[in-house]
């Protein structure tokens, strides 16, 4: 089954149980500040369960463009290293808006994935909540006595409140939820520790897929819980997860999801993927693989690269893979922007925006990788010249000065002089490096007010859908841009 199949049988499937199907929403948050990217399909459901906000179906469902870049998910240090983290995925999710609840959404989960997509039911584990006794809460003994129905009981495990209960923040909507995770070894391996060992062990090929949430509770201000009136399911399944099982294959990277732009770095760079865990040529791969679409669904819903903000996280990502290309696959030109039209083609029944605005999209990455590689060379040259000098220090260090100098002449993110850091053994005095930040924003407040302007003109997309750039005003804002 392709990407594209099974991505569509899900909609499909819960269609089928009276599901309205709705688009994505975009993967920048423009109206929350507690959040700049999409982070999980609930997201753009928030206010429903909040109550502010009456829900438009009972039952929707979805497959919603995820970041975990930043804030409480921040995936980004995993991406590349391990086969199944990425920066921006897909979530696909089924709601019930007081519709529903815990029968229901654990019938057709298990519906779908043994008699829909026929994976083998002696593969799944099954996570339930065990309760906690110092929060008052009860063990999930309902969603205990549904899943029994389907699935043995030695392949139901009981989870703790951080596995297992999920909280929208310190108040609102909450609840238990049950995890199903998939455990991809041989048989051999499998014969030999029991896969109920390494559920929530970070194992490479035990994998939690599906995440089942029951918000039953509403958390108040003085911490306690009350029942709440209308009772809610919220779900999300990693979509590249999801076909990495349904192929076959061990990595994520090795799925249809991911090899069109695999084959095309490998045909740019003249180099093969070989899928090795710890090759640094193979984690370049992977990293490019993964970055560019966290780019360029992210350019292509409206958020360029920045210097602050939302604008800046993009810049990190994208100076990362940069560094990844140039220091692993040998290649010191830009890149990235020749994978543009071949994830716009990928993804163009799925999210046209990109498609619409590729030629715009290409344009952005290629200046940003541009502007890269012109301090990239001199910047690692910089940190080659320090960590290639004797040292007798136990674990030497960066100082925060050359760090500040890094980010502020060479344009290094923090987090890639961190990353290179650790490469060569060193740490990097990161309380040198925010005290001389300060000291430049003290200095020029006046520069600071100038990019928010430029934050706040971004901000003047007329409000409601985004249909995406003309021509015209994307040169504006490349210019604009520039000018940052
Ligand atoms: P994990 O424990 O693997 O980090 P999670 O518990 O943080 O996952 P949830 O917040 O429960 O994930 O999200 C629901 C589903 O989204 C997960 O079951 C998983 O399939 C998928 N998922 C979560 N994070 C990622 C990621 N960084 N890349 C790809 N898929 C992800
Ligand atoms: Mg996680
Ligand atoms: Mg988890
Ligand atoms: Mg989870």
């Amino acid at each position: 089954m392709t990407a594209a199949e099974i991505r569509q049988q899900f909609l499909d499937f819960f269609a089928s149980k009276g599901h309205h199907i709705v688009p994505s929403a975009p993967i920048v948050v423009k109206n929350d500040p507690t959040l700049l990217f999409t982070n999980a399909g609930m997201n753009q459901f928030k206010d429903i369960f909040l109550g502010n906000k009456p829900a438009p179906y009972k039952r929707v469902a979805d497959t919603q463009k995820c970041l975990r870049v930043s804030g409480k998910h921040n995936d980004l240090e995993e991406v590349g290293i391990d086969t199944y983290h990425h920066t921006m995925f897909e979530m696909l999710g089924n709601w019930s808006f007081g519709d529903y609840f815990k029968e229901e959404a654990i019938a057709w989960s298990w519906e779908l994935l043994t008699d829909v997509y026929k994976l083998p039911k002696d593969r799944l584990y099954v996570t339930v909540f065990e309760g906690d006794k110092a929060e008052g809460l009860e063990p999930d003994s309902e969603a205990m006595a549904f899943w029994k129905k389907h699935i043995s009981e030695d392949r139901i495990l009981l989870g703790n409140k951080k596995d297992n209960f999920w909280e929208m923040g310190d108040t609102g909507p909450c609840g238990p939820c049950s995890e199903i995770h998939v455990d991809c070894r041989s048989e051999e391996e499998r014969a030999s520790v029991p896969g109920k060992d390494l559920v929530n062990n970070d194992h490479p090929q035990v994998i939690e897929i599906w995440n089942n949430v029951f918000m039953q509770f509403n958390r108040l201000k003085d911490g306690s819980l009350e029942s709440l009136p209308a009772k809610h399911v919220d779900t999300g399944m990693g979509f590249e997860r999801l076909v990495r099982v349904l192929q076959g294959k061990q990595s994520n990277y090795d799925t249809d999801v991911f090899t069109p732009v695999i084959r095309a770095t490998e045909k740019l760079c003249g180099k093969q993927y070989t899928n090795s865990d710890t090759g640094k040529a193979d984690i370049a791969f992977r990293v490019i693989a993964d970055h560019i679409r966290a780019i360029c669904f992210t350019i292509a819903d409206g958020q360029l690269p920045a210097n602050n903000g939302a604008g800046y996280v993009i810049r990190r990502i994208l100076r990362r893979a940069v560094r990844y290309y140039f220091s692993f696959l040998d290649v010191k030109k830009p890149l990235l922007h020749e994978l543009v039209p071949v994830l716009a083609e990928q993804f163009g029944n799925v999210f046209p925006e990109l498609q619409q605005q590729v030629d715009f999209v290409k344009k952005v990455v290629f200046e940003e990788e541009n502007s890269f590689l012109r301090t990239l060379d001199s910047g690692l040259g910089r940190i080659e010249a320090i960590t290639g000098a004797t040292t007798s220090a136990a674990k030497p260090v960066i100082e925060g000065k050359t760090a500040f100098e890094l980010f502020d002449t060479y344009g290094f993110p923090i987090d890639l002089t961190n990353l290179i850091a650790t490469e060569k053994g060193y740490a990097v005095d990161m309380e040198g490096f925010e005290a001389e930040m300060k000291k430049q924003k003290d200095r020029s407040r006046a520069a600071t007010e100038l990019d928010m302007g430029d934050w706040t003109l971004l901000d003047e997309q007329p409000s409601g859908i985004f249909t995406g750039y003309t021509e015209l005003t994307a040169d504006a804002k490349v210019l604009k841009y520039r000018k940052i």
